[in-house]
């Protein structure tokens, strides 16, 4: 369940309004990388998560204060566009959240699109939903330090490096609950690439460009056992789609759920290996029995 307390998690306060910024300001509230999309990600991530109630915590910690960030940045926004209210001039930097909201917040972006559930990033599987996590905040984070970089108010200035900060503080929580996992980090399901074509680099861009680009080698090329490739075009062999023959069973270890790198345990008992020292060894099942009991 839900409770609200009156109280803001970082105390706003802005000097002069400017309408202008609190537009660009709604990409954080109704935007893709906004703070209600973060919410709902984590939120509904952490509802679907039955199996690992240790990660499930972690995702609902955070996705209840990301609601508490769109509260934030609502109440900044709301005192940038409050001159929308009653001056025709400043109206014109959001009509739409002028004529169609009076002038208050709205589930839109900078742009005037609506909020949309398809930027969310769920795919039931921890692992890879705590990639997409690692992701959002890196986005939120470029977004934040743009804003900031587009005003001179040092309250507004405040306010936005706290959300900002708060953001890498995220980052860390989800890199070290996906390292916890103990997974190779080109592990992804549970069956395994073909062999052969997995390492090889498809050079599929060549030549000299207009602006100076050309053919360039890197570790990308090169890491992880991979090695380049020449395309059928440019004298070389292609990719060895000859080694594609239907799928390839069994990975060498269990479904993630089962394995105890999704293992959970009471709040100070530290989850995983890399946190604790030790391998932790409860199953969620039994760390569910252990706290009942
Ligand atoms: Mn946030
Ligand atoms: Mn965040």
């Amino acid at each position: 369940m839900y409770h609200h307390v009156k109280k803001l998690m970082y105390t706003v306060n802005i000097g002069e309004p400017d309408v202008r910024f609190g537009n660009m300001l709604l990409e954080q509230f109704g935007g893709a990388n906004g703070e209600l999309a973060a919410a709902m990600q984590y939120t509904i991530q952490g509802w679907n998560c039955v199996d690992d109630i240790g990660r499930r915590d972690l995702l609902m910690d955070i996705g209840t204060e990301e609601l508490s960030h769109l509260e934030v940045v609502g109440a900044l926004i709301r005192m940038h566009l409050k001159p929308l209210k009653t001056n025709r001039e400043a109206a014109e930097a959001d009509p739409l959240v002028t004529i169609a909201g009076g002038g208050g917040l709205n589930l839109f972006d900078s742009m005037g699109n609506a909020w949309t559930s398809t930027y969310l990033k769920i795919t039931g599987e921890l692992d890879v939903d705590l990639r997409s996590n690692i992701a959002a905040e890196a986005r939120a984070k470029i977004v934040y330090e743009r804003l900031i970089d587009h005003t001179q108010d040092p309250g507004t200035i405040d306010t936005l490096q706290f959300l900002m900060t708060r953001e890498i503080t995220h980052m860390k929580a989800f890199q070290a609950a996906l390292d916890s996992l103990e997974k190779s980090p080109f592990s992804v399901g549970l069956l395994q690439p073909t062999a052969g074509i997995v390492d090889e680099y498809f050079n599929g861009s060549t030549g000299d460009g207009s602006e100076g680009d050309s053919d360039m080698r890197g570790p990308w090329t090169s890491s992880f056992g991979l090695h380049l490739v020449e395309s059928e075009m440019n004298g070389g062999k292609g990719l060895s789609v000859g080694d594609i023959d239907g799928k390839v069973d069994g990975e060498d270890r269990g479904k993630q759920d089962d394995a105890q790198k999704a293992t959970t345990s009471a709040a100070d008992e530290a989850i995983g290996s890399n946190a604790s020292g030790k391998k932790a060894t409860g199953t969620a099942k039994r760390g569910a029995k252990r706290q009942a009991s």
